[in-house]
């Protein structure tokens, strides 16, 4: 027998996949870890196939060592998972079974942990009168033990001492049950909390969801609809018949709260994975899963990884999040995957969001989702009012600050009421870059060639692609003179100014920079909904599922940037954003509202949002994407071109760009756009890039394997790297 093993190798940009001999004593299936010999070294690998006969000599294909896990880690399933992703990113296979088996699973440093339950014995009990007057501890011991089932022995001896439980161990008064424990990321105990009774609206939603005449679901609901309501049913329904369940939301909004509502509803049953949790955590919590301990998985992106089997439902909340792609390599969208498991499992697909991407609603139009919409809020709120304030006509009257006239006294209100009030901004740091006035140098990145980013708390200029620090400029190395400011104002300046303007009202800030540690993102939430009057300033991360009842006031002091991002998506972005910070307004007794600040007050995305339309900012977007062939019209293509040496870069570049013009003529009418260009960012770490950039239609197999047998390619000292949809073309 042998095996094709992909081995576990960190090489170039492919697969090394190698034929392997089966040893005979050791049962060897498709998914299993092997150790193999490789060169000189001995390397983990996974086997692919296994098969009679191999093409190559068979005294030359070498032998598996070992297997190193009782049961493949790799199912079916996630074989078809394999297959899809390769089929539609071009992805390495390793690359993909890292996704599938966390670093936690493979490295083997990390084991199941033990405890011993204690439990006082029936000889105990009837002899504890037995016990010496003056072995206080024991006796304490003895009756704690006596009103509970069992206890932790680590908490045993904390309380009474080691020597003290193992004197009672010794005696027989207490045994113990050796029993797996779990490093649990969630130590808050939840109350049971029951489900609602169902809206109709909420109703005719879950029974649509789960009659299955389509498994694919786009739940289009406004902010406060009750979504999450819709989605425990959904996944209590599938708990109700054996099968499990897997939850996806935004890295962001996994604060301790979300987690907590499904905690309090499913108990145990839950796993929760995320970028946030220690090692052993994450071990623990997967194994639950692989064991079926636990049935349901809450998490971020990569949850949709997880190890369950039989599901019943696949739910991804906010799908429009930018979070669903991975931003390096490997990319990939989250709902591709989940397709393929939706798929195998014949099970129901949800995806939520008042906002969502305009492919998806696209999809939902044409039939391949069943569009579901939810469009009353649960407790009859209005959406909060949206103001529109014209920064130009501010700016013109004299005011030069980051605060109009309509924000400043709706603030004063607010504060005047003991009332809660969010600032949003675009951006982190307290300005965008360091720039001369005079000749208009800009500092940037000695390796990246592009702007740095000043940062106050340490005086600092960082480049945020590499990480690279540099001392702030005084005098412009370009003039000499000493007319260097600071280009545009960040959350910090905010802040600054804030305490100015309301001496006395407390500010907190959240973006990137204040949350660097695992729970600090989650102690300022809770340190300001503990205060009020209150001003949180942020960026996109205060944007997300935060519900506050307290905040009355949202205001969003520059909604234009993200219109300024060379994106086809800068639209969809800017009428997500704003429609999610707004969201945060009034979702308790008191009415919300918003004002949004920006220079271009009449632009038809500012128009649509302040209606909450939907629906027509979508057609008219639709219209746009279709003239210009724009997904979901055309699938992009980026073969992205880095290398040290400029001159090999560019040649590279070149010559696959031939290859691809060579595609077009035989596909003539599946391209709509073929280019070759230097990146946007030309530099970064110190490695050139280039892109050739490409838009077909979307539904041509057999031109995409094409694409990718081209790109696929081996290049001394250059990488080529391709990429399907991209979120950003920098
Ligand atoms: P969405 O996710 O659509 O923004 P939520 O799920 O946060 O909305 O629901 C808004 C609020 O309504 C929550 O406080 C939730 O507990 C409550 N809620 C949801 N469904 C019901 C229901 N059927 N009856 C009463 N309250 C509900
Ligand atoms: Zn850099």
């Amino acid at each position: 027998m042998f095996a094709e093993v992909v081995v576990d190798v960190m090489a170039d940009s492919l697969d090394k996949i190698f034929d392997y001999q089966c040893p005979e004593n050791i049962d060897i299936k498709e998914g299993h870890r092997v150790l193999v010999p490789f060169g000189k070294r001995k390397l983990e690998g996974y086997v692919l196939k296994l098969k009679d006969s191999t093409d190559y000599d068979e005294n030359l294909v070498k032998q598996i060592i070992n297997v190193l896990d009782p049961q493949p880690l790799i199912t079916t399933e996630m074989f078809e998972v394999i297959k899809g992703m390769v089929e539609a990113y071009n992805l390495r296979i390793i690359d993909i079974i890292h996704l599938i088996i966390p670093a936690q699973i493979r490295s083997g440093k990390i084991k199941q942990q033990t405890t011993k339950m204690c439990y006082l014995t029936q000889f105990g009990l009837s002899n504890l009168s037995s016990i010496r007057a003056n072995s206080k501890n024991q006796i304490l011991a003895c009756a704690y033990l006596k009103d509970r089932p069992n206890a932790d022995i680590v908490d045993l001896n904390k309380k009474f001492g080691n020597a003290t439980i193992t004197k009672l161990i010794e005696k027989g008064y207490i045994a113990y049950n050796t029993v797996n424990r779990n490093r649990n990321p969630f130590k808050e105990d939840v109350a049971v909390s029951q489900p609602f009774n169902l809206t109709p609206e909420q109703k005719l939603a879950v029974d649509k969801i789960l009659s299955k005449d389509n498994l694919f679901n786009l739940l289009f609901g406004v902010t406060g609809s009750g979504k999450t309501e819709v989605y425990m049913r959904v996944i209590s329904e599938a708990i109700n018949q054996g099968k499990t369940a897997i939850m996806l939301v935004p890295e962001i909004s996994l604060t301790p709260k979300t987690v907590k509502q499904f905690k309090s509803r499913f108990g145990d049953m839950v796993a929760v994975l995320h970028s946030g949790l220690s090692d052993g955590e994450k071990f623990d919590e997967w194994y639950r899963l692989y064991t079926g301990e636990a049935t349901i998985a809450v998490g971020a992106r990569s949850a949709i990884f997880a190890p369950l089997t039989n599901l019943g439902a696949i739910i991804i909340d906010e799908e429009h999040d930018s979070s669903y792609q991975s931003d390096s390599n490997p990319r990939f969208e989250t709902v591709t995957v989940a397709k393929i498991r939706a798929k195998y499992n014949n099970c129901p697909l949800v995806l939520g969001s008042a906002t969502p991407t305009i492919e998806s609603f696209y999809k939902a139009q044409n039939g391949e989702y069943n569009l579901i919409t939810l469009d009353k809020r649960i407790n009859q709120m209005p959406l909060p009012k949206m103001e529109i304030v014209d920064m130009c006509s501010e700016f013109r009257s004299g005011n030069k600050s980051m605060f109009s006239g309509t924000l400043l006294n709706f603030m004063s209100k607010a504060i005047a009421n003991d009332e809660q009030i969010m600032l949003f901004l675009n951006r982190r740091g307290f300005s965008s870059f360091q720039m001369c006035r005079e000749c208009g140098f800009i500092a940037k990145c000695t390796d990246c060639d592009v702007s740095l980013v000043y940062h106050k708390e340490d005086n600092l200029l960082k480049c945020h692609y590499c990480g690279k620090r540099f001392k702030p400029l005084t005098i412009c190395p370009s003039c000499g003179k000493n007319t260097i400011k600071l280009g545009n104002t960040g959350t910090e300046r905010i802040e600054d100014e804030l305490h100015e303007l309301f001496p006395t009202t407390k500010v907190f800030r959240m973006d990137n920079d204040t949350t660097t540690t695992k729970s600090s993102h989650a102690n300022i939430l809770k340190a300001f909904e503990n205060t009020k009057p209150a001003i949180l300033v942020g960026t996109q991360m205060i944007a997300k599922g935060h519900d506050f009842p307290l905040v009355t006031l949202v205001g969003i002091l520059d909604a234009d940037l993200s219109l300024y991002y060379s994106d086809f998506r800068a639209n969809e972005k800017t009428y997500q954003l704003v429609t999610q910070v707004a969201g945060r307004a009034g979702r308790a007794e008191k009415e919300g509202r918003v004002v949004l600040q920006t220079f271009f007050p009449k632009h038809y995305v500012y128009n649509f949002c302040s209606n909450y339309d939907y629906l027509r900012f979508y057609n008219k977007e639709i219209n746009l994407r279709e003239t210009a062939s724009f997904p979901p019209f055309s699938k992009i293509i980026r073969v992205l071109i880095t290398s040290e040496n400029d001159e090999i870069a560019k040649n590279v570049t070149h010559d696959l760009f031939l290859k691809y013009k060579d595609l077009r003529i035989k596909y003539k009418t599946e391209f709509f756009f073929l280019e070759a260009m230097r990146s946007p960012h030309s530099k970064i770490k110190n490695k050139y890039r280039y892109q050739v950039l490409m838009r077909i239609k979307n539904d041509n197999k057999q031109l995409v394997k094409e694409i990718f047998d081209i790109s696929n390619i081996i290049i001394n000292k250059t990488s080529i790297f391709t990429e399907v949809n991209p979120q950003s073309l920098d």
